[in-house]
């Protein structure tokens, strides 16, 4: 199955902690079934740079490594599923986050005949998360994602999608607020694997492989989720 024998939009989750991938691999998944990435990261980040009241607002909480409010990250996500670009169907990277997040999505995909295809569990050692989040980088002006030790560049500092040397690290990625954004992700965000279990659409994928075998894994389970 891929984007031109889609029939209807199709909406996955990447469920996930920090590092374990969640953006690499939905980029994967954006090329292959022509699926948008949505990453309220990105669009948070988006926010905080345009100054709008929004990013205003989630700038310290985003560097401090704790979650934005539920209201918030809602909000920018509504207004987002509302573009038109989305309509063959979504990717949710780093969304939801919370229960309350969780059920905000159920309500809104509920009211457009929509439903979760499947929620993709990256399961990872949390010691692993550390030094994969350390080392990441991205090209600041196609946002291809690299890795001092997992996945460098052609060329040091050049980068091989787009040729920019405009390479970027996230201020959030520094090893103390890695360690906050990990205790977020098991007091809030864990519980959600249950709550999608419990719905019938969990999927888990071992994310301590390498990037090609984690991304085999996952295009496989969308291919049949999607079908
Ligand atoms: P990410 O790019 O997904 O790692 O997100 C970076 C930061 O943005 C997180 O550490 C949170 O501060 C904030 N953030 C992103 N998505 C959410 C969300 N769904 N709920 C709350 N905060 C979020």
């Amino acid at each position: 199955m891929d984007a031109a024998t889609l029939t209807k939009p199709a909406v996955l989750i990447l469920l996930g902690p920090p590092g374990a991938g969640k953006g690499t691999q939905a980029r994967l998944l954006e090329q292959k079934f022509g699926l948008v990435q949505l990453s309220t990261g990105d669009l948070l980040r988006a926010a905080v740079k345009a100054g709008t009241e929004a990013g205003l607002q989630a700038k310290a909480v985003m560097e401090a490594g704790d979650l934005v409010s539920d209201e918030i990250v809602i909000a920018i996500l509504r207004d987002r599923l509302g573009e038109p670009d989305v309509a063959r169907g979504v990717i949710l990277d780093g969304f939801p986050r919370t229960t309350v997040q969780a059920e905000a999505l159920d309500a809104l995909l509920a009211s457009t005949g929509q439903k979760i295809n499947a929620a993709i569990s990256l399961e990872v050692d949390d010691a692993a998360m550390v030094s994969r989040i350390s080392g990441r980088y991205t090209c600041g002006d196609c946002g291809e994602g690299y890795h001092d030790t997992f996945k460098s560049p052609d060329v040091y500092g050049i980068c091989d999608k787009c040729g920019s040397g405009n390479m970027v690290r996230r201020a959030d990625d520094k090893a103390e607020t890695v360690a906050s954004r990990l205790e977020a992700y098991h007091a809030q965000t864990a519980p959600l694997i249950a709550y999608y279990g419990e719905r019938g659409v969990l999927k888990t994928v071992d994310a301590m492989l390498a990037i090609d075998d984690v991304a085999s894994a996952i295009q496989q389970t969308t291919a049949e989720a999607i079908a």
